[in-house]
């Protein structure tokens, strides 16, 4: 008898699942979204780290790049376009993600967090390295461009999430003082690893570092390095042959021992260019992608002793 029931009973116990769950969906719009924590979209990993560190578990955090995926050239798609339309705060960096840019511009309203917004950032053609009065423009960015990779500064990181914690103050007022408080614990780790960079880098046999796309100008301009990257500001931009030669150039005329290749990115190219000069590879992260391992503070140490080894520094 009780086994006869059975499929009886399961079936009405499934019904009342289906009809709780969608229930649970319409009342607040969007599947997961968890009524006492504030719904945060960030654009890409460095933006993740920095709202999951200062939101602690007051903040549901979705990150809109898959892992190990390039975000540059992110695209979402239409549920993704969704839950820009639904979060109730978007942190995103104009200009390093069209994509982003064009679904906060249709569909966040004043939702958004803009990080480029918070400190001027640096001229596209500051980034990379230039010899005083001497062969101008390769691979020139469009005028005016600025160069997104502000995250590997971690001074400046620092300051983003001081505004960010103002910013989810005002979405949920009630934990405004922990979002402060996290934000400071935040920006004494990161001006612990200022610190760790400024000492670990300040005294190295060379301070030129040839990297697989130009994504170090923050770092560089801290830590009084110089970039030469082999492609421009965006990952996927293939190097002409012609760009390939003054990148080996540049590395033997600076005897670089080490061609950085990034984890996210082919390493076919700094292969190439490493084996004409006679130097090694070695993978510099600039973390645009979520580390295998660890967080964004532990990826960075590792690209200070990658640096520290391919500079010689002392
Ligand atoms: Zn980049
Ligand atoms: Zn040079």
């Amino acid at each position: 008898m009780t086994v006869r029931s059975t499929p009886r009973a399961l079936a009405a116990v499934v019904a009342l699942l289906t009809l709780g769950g969608v229930a649970g969906c319409s009342a607040d719009g969007s599947t997961g979204a968890d009524p006492k924590r504030v719904d945060v979209v960030a654009a890409f990993y460095p933006l993740q780290f920095l709202a999951e560190r200062i939101g602690g578990d007051a903040v549901k955090v979705t990150n809109l790049a898959k892992p190990g995926a390039e975000p540059h050239d992110l695209e979402l798609n239409p549920g993704q376009v969704g839950q820009v339309s639904e979060a109730e705060l978007i942190v995103y960096l104009k200009g390093f993600q069209p994509a982003v840019d064009d679904a906060v511009d249709q569909n966040a309203g004043d939702r958004a967090f803009d990080v480029a917004s918070v400190q001027p950032l640096l001229d596209a053609a500051a980034a990379g390295h230039q010899h005083e009065g001497g062969e101008a423009g390769h691979e020139e960015e469009p005028t005016g461009g600025k160069d997104p990779h502000v995250w590997l500064d971690p001074t400046r990181l620092a300051t983003i999430g001081d505004r960010l914690a103002e910013r989810l103050g005002k979405a949920d007022p009630d934990r405004a003082a922990d979002f402060t408080a996290r934000a400071r614990a935040l920006r004494a780790d990161l001006e612990k690893l200022d610190t760790e960079y400024a000492q670990g880098l300040q005294t190295c046999q060379r301070r030129e570092m040839v990297t697989s796309h130009t994504a170090f100008g923050y770092l560089a301009a801290r830590y009084r390095l110089e970039q030469v990257g082999i492609t421009g500001l965006t990952p996927e931009a293939e190097p002409s042959p012609q760009r390939l030669a003054e990148v080996a150039k540049e590395a033997r005329e600076h005897g670089a021992t080490t061609i950085f290749f990034e984890t996210l990115v082919s390493p076919k190219v700094a292969e190439t260019i490493a084996r004409e000069v006679g130097a090694k590879t070695a993978v510099l992260d600039p973390i645009e992608g979520a580390p295998a391992a660890g967080d964004y503070l532990s990826a960075m140490r590792a690209d200070l002793q990658t640096l520290r080894t391919a500079l010689d520094c002392s």
